[in-house]
């Protein structure tokens, strides 16, 4: 299985997240991909390659013209607008109810406007960092399209909380979806299975109303986990892509039984679409003790993954979505990878 990795991720590096009414220190840390990376090697799973570049035109399959225009002039019209000692890009006030919800010119009501959550601050390497985790799903993507069995997207930042013209969640180009699409494009038949802890908010969006790419996600009940507003069961589609989304929320404290039980209907679904080809938005968040999770999978759960993932026989395309719990997250990806190899 080859690996697509840029180690340009290392420029988007911010110190802080806003969370629980205050500035903590940030999770997306780069240390994360490193720590895959080291495990991904450290396994002998296959060459590790940089991106090739794809160009714009793939990314505006799936998000909005204005909206990539934004992420890609932010940093630099954010310190425009507060000085050279900023270092790091929050919205503060976001288009609620009864309020009027337009693209403005001023930067921060930019970022309120295409933003949802304080834990997602833009820096001055957050579009190249962005960019290069696309293309990274582009590779991958393209060497499945050309026959590999399976291909690694080491994305960093990841990608499945990004809508067409919504970041959030650390997330601001939908690498998994990004991929996909240019599957479809090519005339494919396109499943994805996102098994990390929290909804997969962005994917499902930008194909919810579609019937020729499935989205099933196995994440935290939104009544209690992020992103709280999206992924739950009763969102199916809608016109010629209802009955094509399907999401099983799972419990806090979610042990394996419980949760190899939702991924075989999951996989169950996946069967019964009969696709070409499997994207799998793989976040390893679903670990017990992870900082931003809730479920308490662990150790050989994640080789049970990568080995239940390889029976559906298809193609497959992981991206690199959540997982920050440091000192598991590197063995969990490889674990899930190998036994997917190995299977
Ligand atoms: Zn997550």
């Amino acid at each position: 299985m080859k690996t697509v990795y840029s180690p340009l991720h290392l420029a988007h590096a911010h110190a802080h997240e806003f969370e629980g009414g205050q500035l903590i220190p940030a999770k997306d840390v780069p240390a994360r991909a490193e720590l895959v990376l080291n495990a991904v090697r450290g396994r002998g799973l296959g060459p590790v390659v940089e991106p090739l570049h794809f160009g714009m035109e793939p990314i505006l399959r799936v998000h909005a013209a204005e909206f990539v225009h934004m992420l890609e002039q932010a940093w630099p019209r954010w310190v425009a607008k507060y000085g050279y000692g900023v270092r790091e890009a929050f919205p503060s006030a976001w288009p609620a109810r009864g309020m009027t919800p337009k693209h403005i010119e001023d930067i921060e009501a930019q970022l309120g406007y295409y933003g949802f959550d304080t834990a997602t601050p833009i820096v001055a390497g957050t579009w190249t960092a962005a960019r290069q985790a696309a293309d990274a799903a582009l590779t991958a993507a393209q060497f499945v399209l050309r026959g590999e069995r399976s291909a690694f997207a080491l994305c960093r930042p990841p990608g499945h909380h990004a809508a067409a013209e919504l970041y959030g969640g650390y997330c601001f180009l939908n690498n998994a979806a990004i991929a996909a699409q240019s599957m479809a494009d090519r005339g494919h038949r396109v499943a994805i299975l996102d098994v990390d802890m929290h909804h997969g908010n962005g994917t499902q969006a930008i194909f919810y109303g579609r019937a020729d790419v499935l989205t099933v996600s196995i994440h935290g009940d939104p009544a209690a986990f992020y992103p709280h507003f999206s992924g739950f069961a009763d969102e199916t589609g809608a016109g010629a892509g209802e009955g094509f989304n399907f999401n099983l929320p799972l419990p806090g404290g979610t042990l394996w039984p419980v949760y190899g039980e939702a991924l075989a209907v999951a996989i169950e679904r996946v069967r019964a679409f009969a696709p070409d080809m499997l994207v799998v938005p793989l976040g390893v968040d679903t670990y017990a003790g992870d900082p931003a999770g809730g479920f308490r999978l662990e150790g050989s759960d994640f080789t049970r993954l990568g080995a239940m993932l390889a029976r559906l026989d298809l193609p497959t395309l992981f991206t690199m979505e959540g997982g920050y719990r440091l000192d598991t997250l590197g063995a969990a990806v490889g674990d899930v990878l190998a036994a997917f190899e190995g299977a």
